[in-house]
């Protein structure tokens, strides 16, 4: 019998998806994968050159828990001049991003606390915030405003137990980037309420139009706002497992704590490579992005053409969410649209409940596997 915390967590939705999508495809059935969001792009090969090298050199021990000052250096200086968070090399930990989330969860949420996050959201939030006996409290978004989060939903979800909002932007699973007006509404809200902001920034490079603004470069929120990211999108590094927690130095030394317990560290030769990734040149991100906004404008064109779809236009991250019409719930028409289309994509309600009659296409693959894919779907719908 597992332990009670994990009882009631269902595994990774899209990384479920995903294995289904690997298995299928090693029995030799032909799928075209919207499934995971992950660049199809190889990593730039000054990335992979700088990783080689430090390899060779001998660089293969354990580093100091937080990471190599040099990495978090880089971090800082990146997040202070692109985003202007107010912060030094001592406010960042390095560590996987997925793993930060799950060490602040432990290190901030106590049991029955309850922390207010957008419907819907990535997959991970929730279970991160019930594994540490927390309460998610979903504060639901509309279609039509493009899921932007209504800051008087949010002041309206607060109670004396709410202790930390979850902020996503540009977001995974619609795309949507939260303009800096909203983000304001939001942090007066924590202010006022004095609650922490839980912010993921992990598709901050990947926008098309509007500016990306991280809440904790709005005034007095930095000392508040636990803010991560990291390698995965913006470089293609998925795999490298590498990212940042940015934070005032007590709450990283916090988080810390949990690292020494868990990690130690990070792959010492990968954090030699991400300072080449974050110092070196930009030139192959750029030319991702540039990339993922045609392909973008691709996904929404052939959806707008396929009767009992439509979709917001994105604006930033690689994925789509259609809303369709079928008389389904969308953990059906997934498995519909897998089996019997051969195109995987991942239900809605993955997201959270208010992802119901919508379903999420990451288009980060290629042109080709976006036009074939679609097709399947405009056919599988159409036989339904
Ligand atoms: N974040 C990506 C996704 O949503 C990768 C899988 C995961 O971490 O959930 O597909």
């Amino acid at each position: 019998m597992v332990s009670k915390r994990l009882q009631e967590i269902p595994a990774s939705g899209t990384i479920a998806i995903s294995n289904l999508v690997s298995q299928m495809k090693s029995e030799g059935i032909d799928i075209v994968s919207f499934s995971m969001g992950e660049p199809d792009f190889t990593t730039p090969a000054n990335i992979i050159e700088s990783c080689c090298d430090s390899l060779n050199a001998g660089f293969t021990h354990y580093t100091p828990s937080m990471g190599i000052p040099e990495l978090r250096q880089a971090v800082a200086d990146m997040e202070r001049e692109v985003d202007g968070v107010p912060c030094q090399a001592s406010n960042v930990l390095v560590t996987p991003t997925k793993q930060a989330i799950f060490m602040i969860a432990l290190a901030y949420i106590d049991p029955g606390d309850e922390v207010i996050l957008p419907d819907p959201s990535w997959v991970s939030y929730e279970a991160c915030i019930r594994l540490a006996g927390g309460v998610p409290v979903y504060v639901p978004t509309r279609y039509e405003d493009e899921f932007v989060v209504d800051p008087a939903l949010v002041e309206a979800a607060v109670t004396p137990r709410t202790r930390m909002i979850i902020l996503n932007t540009p977001s995974n699973p619609t795309g949507t980037v939260i303009p800096a007006d909203v983000l304001k509404q939001i942090a007066d809200i924590a202010i006022s309420h004095d609650i922490l902001v839980l912010s993921d920034e992990i598709y901050e490079s990947i926008i098309y139009e509007g500016r990306h603004t991280s809440i904790a470069s709005l005034p007095d929120m930095f000392d508040r706002t636990l803010l991560v990211s990291g390698l995965s999108k913006t470089y293609a590094m998925t795999g490298w497992r590498l990212g940042w927690a940015v934070a005032s130095e007590e709450r990283i030394k916090a988080i810390n704590k949990l690292q020494s317990h868990s990690i130690s560290c990070c792959v010492s030769f990968v954090q030699k490579a991400a300072v080449e990734a974050i110092r070196g040149p930009q030139d192959d991100k750029e030319a991702m992005v540039r990339e993922f906004r045609k392909r973008r404008d691709l996904a929404v064109d052939l959806i707008a053409d396929i009767p009992g779809l439509e979709c917001n236009v994105p604006k930033g991250a690689f994925y789509v969410f259609p809303k369709y019409d079928a008389d389904m719930p969308s953990a059906k028409l997934a498995e519909v649209l897998l089996k019997e289309g051969h195109v995987a994509v991942t239900p809605g309600t993955a997201f959270g409940p208010g992802g119901e009659g919508f379903f999420r296409v990451s288009y980060a693959t290629s042109e080709d596997q976006i036009r074939e894919g679609f097709d399947r779907i405009r056919k599988t719908l159409a036989q339904l």
